[in-house]
């Protein structure tokens, strides 16, 4: 009888394996696996040999006090400066590739909001976002054929290429436009965004020129959401349904209607709120959760470690299990 529950739990740990992170396979967890955990976890109580114990540390525990790390980016420029706000092209596209290689899997902020995330059993998601809506996060230029893409030389640009080669990855992000012009060069706004929002990326709202909202009445933080927000709907029929504060700032009086509003006869509802530190989120499913307090984590630029950076935090959750969306057992 043992021997059979041995098979078993072999058996079900290499399916585990095969669809785990390691494998880069994109699938669902599964009944199987839950089921997988719970028995080596509960024969491992029973059993207490060395072999047992290697087969438990293959299997993981879905943590709903993990944490999800919802990275800041702002601009992007051939070469890394001395400017903490800027990254260079080269720099992002090894962002990516370390995530990648340490076990993060892109998710879409939609994804996170409806609690739908789906990575492989052992991988980490990761949220990307960009504010200000510069050219260098995207630009479009057109190919031989006269069609658009995106300029390699640019946040979306260096992201293609990457999910070209490493799709397991997924090509997820959720660009924070300022209502005063966002993303310049080829193309009209409506082609420019229509491009992001067909390729599956996510717009957001950052207000119209950028305000401080503490210093805002009511009807002021309404304009300023609700220009960006109507303009992108009459555009392209997208809804938007996030904002990330400008400068991190919020309103002590008036939050309310940084949430929701209306303008112009149009009403806007921001699901999340975004601030800009500067720590990792937590799980959907965790019960201190605020969608409407997100905190995020803040690119590395300048290539000089700064405290509370991505690669900061990258170290500290690698360190430490109990952080770990999927946890070893
Ligand atoms: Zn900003």
């Amino acid at each position: 009888m043992k021997n059979i529950l041995w098979l078993t739990i072999i058996g079900m740990c290499v399916i585990l394996n095969l669809v785990g992170c390691e494998n880069g396979n994109k699938k669902e967890i599964t009944e199987l696996e839950t089921q997988t955990s719970q028995i080596s976890q509960e024969s491992s109580l029973e059993n207490k040999n060395d072999e047992l114990i290697e087969i438990k540390e293959e299997s993981y525990k879905y943590n709903e006090n993990g944490k999800i790390i919802i990275v800041m980016y702002h601009k992007f420029a051939e070469n890394e400066g001395k400017d903490e706000w800027t990254r260079s092209y080269d720099n992002f596209y090894n962002d990516l590739k370390y995530l990648y290689e340490h076990g993060y899997r892109s998710i879409s902020l939609n994804d996170y909001i409806n609690n739908n995330i789906k990575v492989p059993v052992g991988c980490t998601p990761i949220i990307l976002t960009f504010d200000d809506g510069s050219k260098s996060q995207f630009n479009l230029i057109k190919d031989e054929s006269g069609n658009f893409i995106a300029n390699p030389k640019s946040a979306v640009g260096v992201m293609e290429k990457f999910y070209a080669e490493y799709p397991e990855f997924g090509l997820n992000g959720t660009f924070f436009i300022n209502g005063t012009g966002y993303f310049q060069g080829e193309g009209t706004e409506k082609e420019r965004l229509e491009y992001l929002i067909n390729k599956g990326f996510e717009i957001g709202n950052h207000t119209n020129t950028h305000i401080n909202f503490s210093k805002a009445t009511p009807e002021q933080i309404q304009k300023e959401i609700g220009i960006v927000s109507n303009e992108v709907e009459e555009l392209t029929g997208y809804k938007i349904n996030s904002l990330a504060l400008p400068f991190g700032i919020s309103s002590k009086e008036y939050a309310e209607y940084i949430h929701t509003g209306e303008y112009e006869g149009k009403t806007y509802e921001n699901k999340v709120i975004l601030l800009v530190g500067a720590s990792p989120a937590t799980n959907p499913n965790n019960e201190k959760n605020n969608l409407l307090k997100l905190p995020r984590v803040r690119a590395r630029g300048g290539n000089k470690e700064v405290e509370c950076d991505l690669y900061w935090w990258l170290e500290r959750l690698e360190k430490d299990q109990e952080q770990k969306y999927y946890r070893l057992h």
